[in-house]
């Protein structure tokens, strides 16, 4: 059975903040939404349309290439424009889908619909058959674009637009992608990374990567695990993702090892389709399972939420098809006292979409993940956008509130042909 609500967060503190926690008296249980107030929360509106008092026609939506690097121009009819940055890597496999099938839907439209035309185009031309990372990471490419350009006619920020920014200082976590080094080497990059933004917190990679149970290392996990702690006492919180390598039992074994340790996530112990046997580990174990950055399902968030499944709700901003959608998983999982932490799928401008998402949500998490360093020229007149002691500031521009340097868009060209 799971853990009481003060486990769970003595857990998700960290061990430095366990003996202050431990102080006060018991917090109550976690509450437990059911299906019906959870289809309430999904009804509700995420974007502010009162906001905007003029229709805005949407007259072109153009992807833009130059070798392997993608932007979107967005264009109303009154001649306003946004030009932002789309989930490249995968957009590079799949952007026939949004050039034939979702860009088109929303040509002549009003862009203050966006709510609305995402069910709609989810319908349009049965495109629900195609649905999955590669359709949704076309639908977030749309998405985004829009509502930066609805951000430029406003001139309000993008968490704004989505229900009020909160907060602007965001706290981050630096991840290694480490796999197959030995357990010291991975220490030394993590204190390296650590070190390079002051991040308060780290994660790093446990067994094989949908492995059924095999490590990439022989021993690597189990010698890794307490390694880090003693490597970084207290100081910092620690995180660990398996990236869907166990089965229930291994992953039960692997996530005690943790606790013993006082990790504050375990992230994808098991197949991550496998709900069942996550939430069986999730039951088994008194540290906070995260889960969602493959999931495209809404119903599927749904379910893991009321059946707590999970504890911390990972959804991929791209991949889960953009903002609103994502804002609707977050809302959920506050009913049920859950932070909402996104997954973060490459560098690039992730990072910035981040950080807006985190602006205007109620419960983000502690950390949000943090890639950093974009090799796009750009301009921010409202924040660095770079991590000092931990902490990077959100933009409070219109939209997203970077500008992409306009001579380096112009090095892009249209994608016409599929
Ligand atoms: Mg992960």
């Amino acid at each position: 059975m799971k853990t009481t609500r003060r486990g769970f967060l003595r857990t998700w503190m960290g061990a430095s903040l366990a003996a202050a926690a431990a102080a006060r008296p018991p917090a109550a249980e976690p509450p437990r939404p059911d299906s019906d107030s959870l289809e309430r929360i999904l009804a509700e509106p995420v974007f502010r349309r009162d906001l905007l008092k003029a229709p805005v026609r949407i007259e072109a939506l153009e992807l833009l290439r130059s070798g392997r690097q993608f932007l979107v121009r967005a264009r109303s009819s009154d001649g306003a424009e946004s030009v932002t940055v789309p989930n490249n890597s995968r957009l590079l496999d799949v952007y026939p889908l949004l050039i034939k099938r979702v860009a088109p839907f929303f040509i002549g439209k009003d862009a203050r619909d966006l709510e609305q035309l995402l069910w709609e185009v989810y319908r349009h031309q049965s495109n629900y058959k195609f649905q999955g990372l590669a359709f949704w990471v076309c639908v977030a490419t749309v998405e985004m674009a829009l509502l930066d350009l609805l951000g430029q006619i406003s001139g309000i920020a993008l968490g704004d637009l989505l229900g009020g920014v909160r907060r602007r200082d965001i706290g981050v976590y630096q991840a290694s992608g480490n796999r197959g080094n030995t357990p010291e080497e991975e220490v030394n990059f993590l204190r390296r990374i650590a070190a390079e933004t002051g991040a308060k917190a780290v994660k790093f990679r446990l067994g094989g990567r949908m492995s059924r149970n095999a490590d990439s290392l022989p021993g690597r996990t189990e010698a890794l695990i307490p390694l880090v702690r003693q490597a970084f006492g207290d100081a910092l919180t620690l995180y660990a993702d398996s990236n869907s390598s166990y089965d229930a039992p291994n992953a039960i074994r692997i996530g005690r090892l943790l606790e013993e340790h006082h990790y504050a996530m375990f992230e994808e112990p098991c197949e991550f389709d496998d709900l069942w046997a996550t939430k069986q580990v999730s039951d088994a174990l008194s540290i906070p399972i995260g889960l969602g950055e493959q999931e495209f399902s809404m119903r599927r968030f749904q379910w893991v939420i009321e059946n707590r499944a999970a504890d911390i709700i990972q959804p991929d901003l791209h991949y889960f098809g953009g903002y609103i959608r994502c804002t609707r998983v977050a809302r959920m999982a506050a009913a049920a006292g859950m932070p909402c932490t996104l997954h973060l799928s490459e560098s690039g401008f992730a990072y910035l979409n981040v950080l807006h998402f985190a602006s205007y949500i109620a419960d983000p998490g502690p950390f949000q993940e943090f890639k950093g360093a974009t090799r796009i020229p750009f301009t921010c007149d409202t924040s660095p956008l770079v991590c000092r002691n931990g902490s990077v500031r959100c933009p409070s521009g219109p939209g997203f509130g970077v500008r992409i340097d306009p001579d380096y868009a112009r090095t892009f060209r249209p994608v016409k042909d599929v």
